[in-house]
């Protein structure tokens, strides 16, 4: 994030940005979460941390009325965890996944954002991921034909996965199931 991004979010009390990053005001010196309901400071008085500690550290006091000290209310990091769980339960089952990744209460452009900061690869790279992990593994140990595996990893055509495994290993399913299987 950048700094005015940052000053965006504490301007507007944004909580969607808690547990992401802290930001201090050197006049007071006190630190708090970007929801925070005092008084706007100004700007030129802020710095940012990403951690809590690291404003302690810098000599600066948690704020008592966001509590900036107690690193477990970070709502923001649960929701992302939990979407991680859902990609890691349901990555192959498209329509359930996007409904369920819905429930959560934020936009998903905002739970991108999110994802990407907090384990540093987008949503459709980490389901990606999964998928072709998935794939591998039912290609090694399994009987299934191809056109099962694309199913059961969420593919609903077998030619994008094979697009899809091709570019993630540089060889297309059956060569792969060939070479590597004992
Ligand atoms: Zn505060």
């Amino acid at each position: 994030m950048t700094n005015d991004e940052m000053w965006k979010a504490v301007s507007e009390n944004d909580a969607s940005y808690d547990g992401i990053f802290f930001y201090a005001v050197k006049s007071t010196g006190i630190y708090c979460r970007p929801s925070c309901k005092s008084k706007l400071p100004k700007q030129n008085n802020v710095c940012f941390f990403d951690a809590a500690e690291q404003a302690l550290a810098a000599g600066f006091r948690p704020c008592k009325r966001c509590r900036s000290d107690i690193s477990d209310y970070q709502p923001m990091k649960e929701i992302t965890g939990k979407a991680k769980q859902l990609l890691d339960e349901s990555f192959y089952k498209r329509c359930e996944l996007n409904h369920k990744l819905q429930q959560l209460g934020i936009s998903h452009h905002r739970m991108a954002e999110l994802f990407k900061d907090e384990y540093g690869v987008t949503m459709s790279e980490y389901v990606g991921n999964l998928r072709l992990e998935e794939a591998k593994r039912l290609l090694l140990h399994t009987d299934d034909e191809i056109i099962e595996i694309s199913c059961s990893v969420g593919f609903d055509g077998l030619s994008s996965f094979y697009r899809f495994f091709k570019k993630g290993t540089g060889i297309s399913p059956a060569k792969y199931r060939k070479e590597h299987r004992k």
